[in-house]
């Protein structure tokens, strides 16, 4: 009765809800760094803009998202018809992977990154070549080059990589995509270019004008605080967005998820501020580390990830006292939160790794 891709899956399993974790260990606050949210809220003018909605729950919503296109339009100078948006940059992966891939197609991704790729290439029935990180747990780029074959119709580059935080430079990225194949989609998720401060880091919309082949992503989700609205987009060129066009539910976006993020994209203040929080936080948090010779990976994003031999024991232990963090193969990723949670965090942190005498991984 089931679809047999399907038999190695598991349904995405959100853990207990944190309410239910400050029952269990018996917490009065939880502060949660463990998806990467911004921790500074939303735009004010997000809550405006929605009360002040004509609201219509009768109507379908545009199903164009005009509004939000053309002042993306604007800002980013491209053509409004070379966006796609999705509920989320979770839904863009989903239509890419079933406007692009079927049985006996392959896709090509770094390992670790972020999991939804190669989820959906598994839906589809594909196969994935998880390329691992280098040591400094940046892709592997030539690796991953290496890994393309006849059957490769997706390379999925998330820059900067969730967990590690890492990227490819301007140099790196220019020198993999001039030698992908030009019949391959090259797929840059850029959920965290906000948050990015290398000045030799790449603006994906750069390669759009002499690359047909290549498609950005972007999402409300971090830098401006939405995540709850579910809206993110693609940028592409014309004949790639109107393939991926046939597969997108017409009315993906809610009317209230456009007026918010709208509002939230027009507010460059507060993003700018909450920018500036992220980068003094992180200053801090990369100081204590280094004094206390932790080893870190270092990061362009709103995260960090730790390393350590024992990730699930860290993560175990930072909950029982009222930290939130995700634990990966050898370390944990950690959101960098405000000043005072991250500086009593990192205490915890500190005696999470002396208890569990976890050596660190490298
Ligand atoms: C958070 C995240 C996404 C998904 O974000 P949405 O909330 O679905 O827009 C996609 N890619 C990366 C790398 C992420 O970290």
């Amino acid at each position: 009765m089931f679809k047999k891709n399907l038999e190695s899956l598991r349904a995405y399993d959100p853990g207990p809800s944190v309410d239910a974790i400050k029952k269990i260990y018996g917490l009065k606050h939880m502060i949660k760094l463990d998806s990467n949210e911004n921790v500074y809220g939303a735009s004010p003018n997000v809550r405006d803009a929605i009360i002040n909605d004509a609201l219509l729950p009768e109507l379908y919503p545009d199903c164009e998202n005009t509004d939000l296109r053309l002042e993306l339009s604007q800002r980013l100078s491209v053509k409004p018809e070379q966006f796609l948006f999705g509920a989320g940059l979770d839904e863009i992966i989903v239509l890419v992977s079933r406007a692009f891939l079927a049985a006996g197609d392959s896709i090509v991704m770094a390992w670790p990154t972020f999991y939804e790729y190669y989820c959906h290439a598994q839906i589809e029935g594909a196969t994935t070549r998880k390329i691992p990180c280098d040591k400094n747990g940046k892709h592997d780029w030539k690796a991953m080059l290496h890994a393309i074959d006849a059957t490769t119709k997706v390379v999925w580059i998330c820059n900067p990589n969730n967990p590690t935080g890492t990227y490819l430079s301007k140099v790196e990225l220019d020198q993999f995509i001039q030698n992908v194949p030009k019949n391959v989609l090259v797929v840059i998720d850029e959920a965290y270019i906000d948050f990015v401060t290398a000045n030799d880091f790449p603006n994906g919309l750069d390669y759009l004008p002499t690359n047909d082949n290549v498609l950005i992503l972007r999402t409300f989700s971090k830098s401006y605080g939405l995540a709850s609205f579910r809206i993110g987009y693609a940028v592409g060129s014309l004949r790639i967005i109107e393939e991926i066009g046939k597969v997108r539910p017409p009315f993906n976006n809610p009317r209230l998820s456009q007026v918010a993020a709208l509002a939230g994209l027009k507010d460059d203040d507060f993003k700018e501020k909450c920018l500036k929080k992220n980068r003094e936080v992180l200053a801090m948090t990369t100081s204590f580390l280094d004094n206390k010779s932790i080893p870190y990976y270092d990061t362009q994003a709103n995260f960090i990830y730790i390393k350590t031999s024992e990730p699930k024991q860290v993560a175990l232990y930072c909950k029982e006292n009222g930290f939130l963090i995700n634990a990966f193969q050898d370390g944990v990723r950690v959101t960098i939160g405000k000043m005072e949670d991250m500086k009593t965090f990192l205490n915890v942190l500190e005696k999470a790794l002396l208890e569990t005498s976890a050596e660190p991984s490298n």
